[in-house]
């Protein structure tokens, strides 16, 4: 069974497995990390690698074994025991001339747009739907996990759905190398040239990594001229803009620069939240109040990876399906605060009280109460000041926050912090520590 059989397998497995909702979680954890790399036929054994190599993960991958256990034997004929094995430098991944795997979850009715992506998608559904010289080629960039991969492979399954007849590429930068060294290795360069050279569209992902490979950006290099050339369209995608990659040859700078260059920014909370929302749909599960909170939970606390969004989500309701919980807010941020910097509080008038008085040695009913020591006035006025800056409480709400007091005092304190904070360096500094506190 070549690689590529083997990944078109596994898939089926993964796409046969049980759907109830519960299964599906399980499988989305624990299996869909995994990538095939080796089938022994003789001993009956699938080995894979994942990025996660937790003994949680290979615990997992046996202890669940019953759910998959009919897709597997019905797909490969018989069954097969699953192991995970050491990255082994990844080149096994790819077939040998073959296409590299493509999530088929990856689409771009599973995009969700945002102000952050919006003009890295555009250009992907125009290069998807018709060739665009003016996008050649289209080079996204942006940071770890936020959509690129996603987006390449999104254009893959639109070309192949719409025009089959387009041969369609896609190839990490990484697996690009590897295949080269091993053509280089068994002479068969020719064979390599002439894969890349035949296609319509190329998608080359992560192309960061061709820093200091000479010979793989010479390849780059000639493949892209000769696409170039024919008017093929060349996609690429990179954590950083052309012009930052460093230790790259001018000439390669300018033909990544020649054609349309668009960034993917981190999502703001809104799009944060259309994202996790469409996971959760995606799962098969309602958006009832719990969930709601659940998500906000994570939408508030994880800001600049969808990736990490999404792992967060499926992890709070893999724990919850296994302990058969209740998943609530709470819950959530049990989970997650082993995992993720949760931020222990919200940033509401109670929370801040309570870092105030912790701050200044004092209890929470101190500031609220009626003493007028300067002890107590000073931080007392000090939290009046950062519940008006941090919350949308109005002045009235805030005063019955600290025992009815009368708006006007509010205003006073609020008044005299900001006064203060013009030229009083020490207090700057208690505030911006109580803030820190707060997680602001
Ligand atoms: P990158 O290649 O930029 O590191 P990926 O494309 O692998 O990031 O995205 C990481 C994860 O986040 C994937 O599971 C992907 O489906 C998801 N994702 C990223 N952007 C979006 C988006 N706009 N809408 C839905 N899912 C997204
Ligand atoms: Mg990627």
């Amino acid at each position: 069974m070549t690689n590529s059989e083997l990944k078109k397998n596994w898939k089926k497995v993964l796409d046969n497995s049980p759907s109830d909702k519960i299964n599906k979680v399980k499988i989305d954890q624990w299996y869909k990390p995994l990538v095939p790399v080796r089938i022994d036929e003789e001993a009956g054994v699938i080995y894979f690698v994942s990025d996660d190599s937790s003994p949680v993960l290979r615990n997992m991958i046996n202890t669940n074994y019953g759910i998959i256990k009919e897709p597997l034997s019905s797909v490969f004929g018989k069954e097969y025991r699953l192991e995970l094995v050491e990255d082994e430098g990844k080149p096994e991944h790819v077939d040998e001339f073959g296409e590299e795997y493509v999530d088929s979850r990856y689409t771009f009715d599973s995009f969700v747009s945002g102000p952050n992506n919006r003009l890295a998608l555009a250009c992907s559904l125009a290069i998807a739907e018709r060739f665009t010289p003016d996008y050649n080629p289209l080079f996204i960039y942006g940071g770890s996990g936020l959509g690129k991969t996603h987006l390449l492979a999104a254009i893959s399954h639109y070309v192949k759905e719409k025009n089959p007849e387009k041969k369609v590429l896609y190839v990490t930068t990484e697996a690009f190398t590897n295949e080269l060294v091993k053509a280089i290795r068994e002479n068969s360069t020719a064979a390599f040239h002439d894969k890349y050279r035949k296609v319509d569209i190329l998608l080359l992902d992560d192309i960061q990594f061709i820093a200091d490979k000479e010979r793989t950006q010479e390849e780059v290099f000639n493949t892209f001229n000769a696409l170039h050339a024919a008017n093929k369209q060349v996609v690429l995608s990179s954590d950083k803009p052309p012009k930052e990659l460093r230790d790259l040859p001018e000439r390669l700078i300018s033909r990544f620069s020649q054609g349309m260059i668009a960034d993917i920014q981190p999502p703001d909370y809104e799009t944060r939240m259309a994202i996790l929302q469409q996971k959760v749909e995606e799962k098969g599960l309602a958006i009832d109040k719990n969930m709601a909170d659940v998500i906000d939970l994570i939408a508030q606390n994880i800001t600049d990876n969808i990736r990490d969004l999404e792992g967060a989500l499926t992890r709070v309701i893999t724990m919850a399906n296994f302990g058969n919980t209740e998943l609530t807010k709470e819950f959530a941020r049990g989970v997650l605060s082993d995992i993720f910097k949760i931020k222990d509080r919200e940033i509401n008038a109670f929370n801040i009280k309570k870092s105030v008085a912790e701050f200044f040695g004092l209890k929470v009913s101190d500031l609220e109460g009626s003493k007028r020591t300067r002890e107590i006035v000073y931080p007392r006025q000090v939290a009046i000041y950062l519940i008006r800056k941090h919350t949308n409480l109005s002045l009235p709400q805030i005063g019955k926050e600290f025992g009815d007091r009368d708006h006007t005092t509010i205003m006073h304190s609020c008044e005299k912090i900001e006064n203060e904070l013009l030229n009083n360096e020490s207090l700057k500094e208690k505030i911006s520590l109580i803030e820190k506190q707060l997680g602001s």
